[in-house]
């Protein structure tokens, strides 16, 4: 490939050449061209002919297959695959197997290597591997010798309009910055060694050389981060050891490859198994596996580390982050954070949110959008972005962040205010929480409690199932960090959905509905046993609330008390201190309990309304389905109807019940709650100040007989009814 000549003389050559070397009939180049059409541009073994006819639209046959899924396809049978299109002018009916890669520059496809024999041969890993790696060195030759034009596919869409993106939030906040766009590239001149030992200990120096730099970060960050933070920064410097992926490093330079195209070879293969990935843990190792690889390049090349200058109100755009990424940027200049990809469980979100940065992920074509130098408006309280606003959008958004300025002012004056109705009621205002960091919004929104501690978040973000001690010592951590506020503990409510990368739990068609929370903990009770023994041990001498999600019958909470009396006896037995209270309650999640009532309030301490999953229940409707999940409304008649039983029935035992689903977070339906009877609501720390607002407003004896008025209602609603309510009394909602 390094010859001289045209260049597609040299194609020819270099088809030829591979042909030879890997026993195949068949070696063929399909380059794609600016139209998106996938020509064939080389072939040993097909009709020439075909050559510059043979043309095939990404997504079509095998080869269309390969460029629009960025993967290999190694087939014995080539001809009984589904996506098989049949070209008369090649002749290619003959041959049985095929194995064909993908050509990457920039991470991009910009042809398809493809090779082909008559018998239905299998083509081994090595194969597949070598293919790859010239396909690489190809992707040099085709850009040097103009074959592939980058600038053919340069975007058309206009770079000047003002465009709106919408995403997911992440981190909440609102931030108007300058866009940078974080990509760091790794430049291939020279893909082919003269000298590959001397390319080995090129690679060799550099690794040490990243090793020190990520060591030295992660002392640097040990004493910002804890909890989650921590193992996610120890997680990745793992990976700066990890012997898989030093050894595929050497493996390409043995193979002939510089140290560069060795590390971008293996980036490569890291970034296309991230597109296949959809399981989010594995995408999130991948996302920090790329981002060392860019990291390694850096040193090999010895260049500064440093990111050029930024901006002081710098946003970040970026297509994923790996989660010390954030950190290489200057703290008291970074804005926001924009991605395409990402999960609210993701890495770069978690620590985000302890940066308290602004971040909307999956935001679709964000780096095609936005140009580095752009103005950009972050809104992490909808979920979308604007880049380069208009005047208008500005003004709006600048009022907009003074506005919010202003109420966080007076919600934070709030803060040590009492939660009180106007005619003397307390009422508790708790906050959910699920990572350690979440307990300093504890303190700051002046919140009497947590009345509902996720657990399983503390398992999702790690690799392996937490130890008994990791787990004590994370739960003893909240209680600190409690500092004698009351905690509601929640046992793990896994499976579904919410997927632990070390647990294979099937999720079968209906996750929601399916094998996961207390089922789970009933049927493998090995972990539901860890975690209470966890729990007793970090309580000590304190007072201990755990509740059970997802309970649907009497029996399942008596035979989940039963398991942590058990617990409590062994507990005891070791002489450890016992906590000085242990209040058991369940979560009302699914209707079936609302007819077992009197029987489950014999038998727990409290109860706590799960709204979200509940009302998903009784009305049958998936709250992750766009098309239904607005249908019903949180205040319609059925709803007030089954929450006033609810309160009534606890209210008549003597048990205390709470409403800790989403619903209670927003001030018009917390409204409601009180005018039910509710007294205690948990919620996102952010919505404390709100819903205080709210409750310092009612006169509760007016509301109490307002919603009593209610009942019998047939609108499809109360919402309107109670925001007229709102108005007149003067209530901010
Ligand atoms: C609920 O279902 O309302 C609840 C609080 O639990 P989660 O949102 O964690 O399912
Ligand atoms: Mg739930």
């Amino acid at each position: 490939m390094a010859g001289t000549g045209e260049a597609e003389a040299r194609l020819n050559t270099v088809v030829r050449i591979i042909a030879n070397n890997m026993v195949a009939e068949v070696c063929s180049v399909y380059l794609l061209r600016g139209d998106g059409v996938l020509e064939l541009f080389a072939t040993e073994g097909l009709n020439p002919e075909a050559v510059h006819q043979t043309r095939l639209r990404v997504g079509e046959g095998l080869i269309g297959e390969i460029a629009r899924s960025a993967r290999y396809l190694n087939l014995s049978d080539a001809q009984a695959h589904p996506a098989f299109a049949y070209r008369p002018e090649t002749g290619e009916e003959i041959y049985h197997s095929l194995l064909g890669v993908p050509v990457l520059r920039g991470g991009r496809v910009v042809a398809v290597l493809a090779v082909q024999n008559r018998t239905q041969r299998h083509y081994s890993e090595e194969e597949v591997e070598a293919l790859q790696t010239v396909a690489m060195v190809l992707a040099e030759l085709l850009v040097s010798s103009q074959l592939f034009r980058p600038e053919d596919f340069a975007q058309t869409s206009d770079t000047t309009a003002p465009v709106r993106l919408t995403g997911q939030i992440f981190a909440d906040g609102l931030a108007i910055g300058i866009a940078v766009l974080h990509e760091p590239k790794i430049v291939v001149d020279r893909a082919i060694a003269d000298d590959t030992t001397y390319e080995q200990k090129r690679l060799a120096r550099s690794i040490a050389q990243l090793r020190e730099a990520v060591d030295a970060m992660m002392s640097a960050a040990q004493s910002v981060f804890v909890g989650e933070s921590r193992d996610i920064l120890e997680a990745y410097q793992m990976f700066a050891y990890d012997r898989g992926w030093l050894v595929r490093l050497q493996e390409a330079v043995a193979s002939g490859l510089t140290a560069e195209a060795a590390i971008k070879r293996v980036q490569d293969d890291t970034r296309i198994r991230m597109e296949a990935a959809v399981d989010p843990y594995i995408r999130e190792r991948l996302a920090d596996l790329d981002d060392l690889a860019n990291r390694l390049y850096a040193h090999l090349i010895e260049r500064d580390e440093a990111k050029p200058a930024l901006p002081d109100n710098a946003v970040i755009v970026a297509r994923h982050m790996g989660a010390a990424e954030i950190l290489d940027y200057d703290r008291e200049r970074l804005r926001a954070v924009v991605l395409e990809e990402g999960a609210t469980t993701s890495h770069v979100a978690i620590i985000a949110r302890a940066l308290q940065i602004p971040l909307v992920g999956n935001v679709r074509d964000a780096r095609k959008s936005v140009e580095s130098g752009d103005r950009i408006i972050v809104d992490g309280e909808q979920g979308q972005i604007f880049v380069r606003p208009g005047e208008e959008v500005l003004h709006a958004f600048q009022a907009n962040l003074a506005a919010r300025a202003a109420r966080l002012a007076r919600f934070a004056a709030l803060r040590d205010q009492p939660s009180e109705t106007l005619d003397g009621v307390r009422i508790a205002l708790n906050v959910n929480a699920g990572l350690l960091i979440d307990m300093d919004q504890l303190q700051s929104s002046g919140a009497d409690g947590v009345g509902l501690y996720r657990t399983e978040i503390h398992f999702m973000v790690r690799p392996r199932m937490p130890k008994i001690d990791s787990q004590t010592g994370f739960y003893r951590a909240v209680l600190n960090r409690a500092d004698g506020k009351p905690v509601v503990f929640r046992t793990l409510d896994v499976g579904g959905d919410k997927a632990l990368p070390y647990l294979r739990i099937e999720s079968g068609e209906n996750p929601a509905m399916g094998w996961r929370a207390i089922r789970l903990g009933l049927d493998r009770p090995a972990l539901l046993q860890s975690q209470l023994r966890a729990l007793l041990r970090a309580a000590e001498d304190r007072d201990l609330r755990i509740m059970f999600p997802m309970i649907a019958e009497v029996s399942e909470f008596v035979a989940a008390r039963a398991i942590l009396e058990r617990e409590l006896e062994r507990h005891r037995a070791s002489g450890a201190p016992e906590p000085r209270s242990l209040h058991l309650g369940a979560m009302v999640e699914v209707p079936s309990l609302a007819w077992q009532l009197d029987e489950l309030l014999e038998v727990v301490d409290f109860l706590s309304v799960g709204s979200n999953d509940l009302l998903q229940f009784l009305f049958a409707v998936d709250r992750g389905n766009p098309r239904v999940a607005g249908r019903y409304d949180r205040l319609s008649p059925p709803v007030i109807a089954f929450f006033r039983h609810l309160v009534c029935k606890a209210d008549a035992a003597g048990v205390p019940i709470s409403v800790c689903g989403e619903m209670a977070g927003s001030p018009l339906e917390a409204m409601a709650l009180l005018g039910l009877g509710f007294r205690n609501l948990s919620m996102n720390a952010a919505s404390i100040g709100p819903v205080k607002e709210m409750v310092r407003h009612v006169v509760l004896t007016e509301l109490t007989s307002y919603m009593s008025g209610m009942n019998g209602a047939q609108e499809r609603s109360i919402r309107d009814c109670l925001g007229d309510f709102a108005r007149r009394h003067g209530v901010p909602v």
